[in-house]
């Protein structure tokens, strides 16, 4: 790692960026990078309170602004320096409001109305700043976040013993739906590596709501009111749903390639929205394939554990759950891949599984007792139109957002919106104000 090309030997205290930043501690490592905490330091030029004291005392100043951002210290290899290049064009695209506005047709905004409105820009990570450090293992791109805490995973094995509480889960459903949306539809970018470890979350006190959220479900009472939104008190921090932010992020490849993990939806014939896709040559995979499904009755069981046995391999087991749970898979995605031959013969029949136990999710959702016909039904139709194995019968992001599961679901997101939108409807009140005054003093 620590040798040219590779990992940047980082002191703590060290500067970057002409000393605007100060790094704090590590907060983790990849093979692509290692990332720090770091205290930004800004300064940013105070304006005279009233314009018209300029002409006898110029009062100007320098506010000192401290806050705390991720730096990812990429290695200094040409591959290493050229993907994150790459992924810093996709990021920027994310954090620009102007770009992509004329593509924007989320369903949540009114035309002509800026695409920084939109709910699902608040799901996706912020990219900060970006620049080049210099040190002995050579040039390094450095990559500025915000601070993110828990990935998935971690929230899911917290909960190993009951499970993700339902009303959790559909918080970070719908806020990852939202994301990509916003990905998709206003920069133009589908993630192609959703996972619960790219999906990191935020919960203000995960015992708390755990607890609470136990006691609610000895009350079945309490289902319909826990659905509505809560009034917000003027100046409070905007958050709701178990104050639970869901953000999503991309990570570099692995298996380097010119791209980062994302790719431009326009590169590709026949995408659909918010969808994962792998790159030709790799079996295409369902989004959710391999995402636990939690809360089901005790703990969270994977939707597909497979393991090798006798005469065959852990991919073809998987190969055959998928199949199990959602029929064969069409000639066109079976015989798509690098691999195919070795898994499928001419006929489409896996060559080393012959038999299969095949099986609904909704029953699947039944067998766990903990769910009514009506509940497992629901959630079943939620889950199913995202796992089809024909890509082009897959649901989209933005369309899926509608689904009946999610009724009654405030985001964060929603309400970053709603604020923004009703900051500049008042900006604009302001203006129509001040020209109307204007017109009256002339
Ligand atoms: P790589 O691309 O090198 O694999 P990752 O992006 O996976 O690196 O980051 C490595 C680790 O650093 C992550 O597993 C996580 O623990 C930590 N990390 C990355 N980004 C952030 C962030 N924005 N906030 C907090 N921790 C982060």
């Amino acid at each position: 790692g620590y040798v040219k090309g590779g990992y940047h030997p980082v002191r703590i205290g060290e500067k970057f960026s002409d000393g605007r930043y100060v790094v704090v501690r590590k907060l983790g490592w990849g093979y692509f990078s290692t990332v720090w905490l770091a205290e930004e330091i800004k300064f940013v030029h105070s304006l005279p309170l009233d314009p018209l004291s300029y002409s006898h005392l110029v009062l100007i100043g320098w506010i000192r602004i401290n806050r705390h951002v991720a730096i990812k210290i990429v290695k200094s290899s040409r591959k290493c320096t050229e993907t994150a290049l790459e992924e810093i064009k996709l990021l920027e695209c994310t954090s620009s409001p102007s770009r992509s506005a004329s593509r924007s047709s989320s369903s949540q905004l009114k035309s002509g109305e800026p695409s920084l409105i939109h709910p699902g820009r608040s799901h996706v990570i912020s990219f900060l700043d970006h620049f080049e450090h210099s040190g002995p293992n050579g040039t390094h791109v450095c990559m500025v976040f915000e601070v993110l805490g828990e990935n998935l995973l971690g929230l899911i094995r917290r909960c190993e013993d009951r499970g993700v509480p339902t009303r959790v889960c559909k918080q970070i459903a719908k806020q990852v739906l939202l994301g990509l949306d916003f990905l998709h539809n206003h920069c133009g970018i589908i993630h192609t590596d959703l996972k619960p470890e790219n999906i990191l979350v935020s919960i203000d006190d995960v015992e708390a709501l755990i607890k609470s959220e136990l006691r609610k479900s000895s009350q079945p009472t309490t289902r319909d009111s826990e659905h509505e939104p809560r009034r917000l008190k003027r100046g409070s921090k905007q958050t709701f749903g178990s104050n639970v932010t869901t953000i999503i992020r991309s990570e570099p490849l692995t298996s380097l390639s010119s791209f980062g993990l994302s790719s431009r939806s326009h590169r590709r014939k026949n995408h659909r929205k918010g969808q994962v896709e792998r790159d030709e040559g790799d079996i295409v995979v369902a989004p959710g394939i391999t995402v636990k499904i939690a809360d089901l009755g005790n703990g969270g069981d994977y939707l597909f554990d497979p393991s090798y046995g006798p005469g065959y391999s852990k991919d073809e087991d998987h190969i055959a759950q998928v199949m199990e749970l959602m029929g064969s898979f069409p000639k066109p995605v079976m015989f798509s891949g690098r691999y195919s031959r070795d898994f499928f013969n001419r006929k489409g029949e896996l060559r080393r599984i012959q038999k299969f136990r095949f099986r609904s999710l909704n029953a699947i959702l039944r067998e766990h007792r903990r769910f009514s016909e009506s509940e497992s039904s629901l959630i079943a139709s939620f889950l199913n139109p995202m796992l089809r194995l024909d890509p082009d019968q897959r649901v989209n992001a933005e369309e899926h957002l509608r689904h009946p599961w999610l009724d009654g679901i405030t985001t964060q997101g929603d309400l970053d919106a709603d604020l923004q939108r009703r900051t500049l409807e008042l900006s604009h009140a302001f203006t129509n104000a001040a020209e109307i005054l204007r017109g009256h003093v002339h």
